[in-house]
C-alpha cells in the first residue's frame, strides 16, 4: 500500500527554497503534504508561527495538494490527530544525519506505526538554512534566489533600518 499523505514538520523560520524544493519533490511521491510549523521550538524564532504559516501559504499557493498549518506539542500526537503515518524530512549535509536519525528513531519508538521518509536536498540548496538566510538578510545581503518572494519581502521589512534600534 502506498502512502497518500505525509506531514512535513519543521520550524520554517522562514521557509527557504530548500524547503520548497522538498515540498515539490514530495508532491511527486505523495498526493498531499501537510506542512506543519512547529510552535514549541527551543530556538527563539524571528517570525511567529502565524507569520511562518502565512509565508509558506503565500509561497506554495500555485501548487495543488499542499496544506499549511501550525502545531503544538509532540509531532506523533499531531500525526495521530490528523490520521497520517508518514513524516517527510529533508536531508542536507552529513551534519543533518545524526540529528534526523535520532528524531526519526524517537518518533518510531513513540509510535511504531509512523515511518519517516527522507528526501535528499537538491545540490543547489545543499547549503541553505533558515539561520544562514537570516544572518545574510540582517546585514542586507542578496538572498533573492534562496527564498520565495514573500519571504524576501518579509525579511526586508523585519530588518529595515527604521525598525532596528
Ligand atoms: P527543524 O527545526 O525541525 O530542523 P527546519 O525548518 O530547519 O526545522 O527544517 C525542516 C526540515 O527541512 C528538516 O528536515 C531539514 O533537514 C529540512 N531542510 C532545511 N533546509 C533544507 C534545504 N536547504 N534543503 C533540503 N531540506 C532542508
Amino acid at each position: 500500500m502506498g502512502f497518500k499523505t505525509a506531514v512535513y514538520p519543521g520550524s520554517f523560520d522562514p521557509v527557504t527554497m530548500g524547503h520548497i524544493d522538498i515540498i515539490l519533490r514530495g508532491l511527486e511521491v505523495f498526493d498531499k503534504i501537510i506542512v506543519a510549523v512547529a510552535n514549541n521550538t527551543t530556538k527563539t524564532p524571528l517570525f511567529s508561527v502565524e507569520e511562518r504559516v502565512e509565508l509558506i501559504k503565500n509561497s506554495v499557493k500555485d501548487y495543488q495538494g499542499v496544506v499549511v498549518t501550525g502545531f503544538q506539542g509532540l509531532l506523533v500526537d499531531y500525526l495521530e490527530k490528523v490520521n497520517v503515518q508518514v513524516i517527510l524530512r529533508g536531508l542536507r549535509a552529513i551534519s543533518d544525519f545524526e540529528y534526523e536519525f535520532q528524531i526519526a528513531n524517537m518518533n518510531a519508538r513513540l509510535n511504531p506505526d509512523i515511518e519517516t521518509v527522507f528526501l535528499m536536498t537538491s545540490e543547489k540548496y545543499f547549503y541553505i538554512s533558515s539561520s544562514v538566510i537570516k544572518e545574510v538578510a540582517r546585514f542586507g545581503g542578496n538572498i533573492s534566489e534562496l527564498v520565495p518572494i514573500p519571504v524576501e519581502e518579509a525579511l526586508k521589512t523585519k530588518f529595515s533600518p527604521d525598525l532596528l534600534t
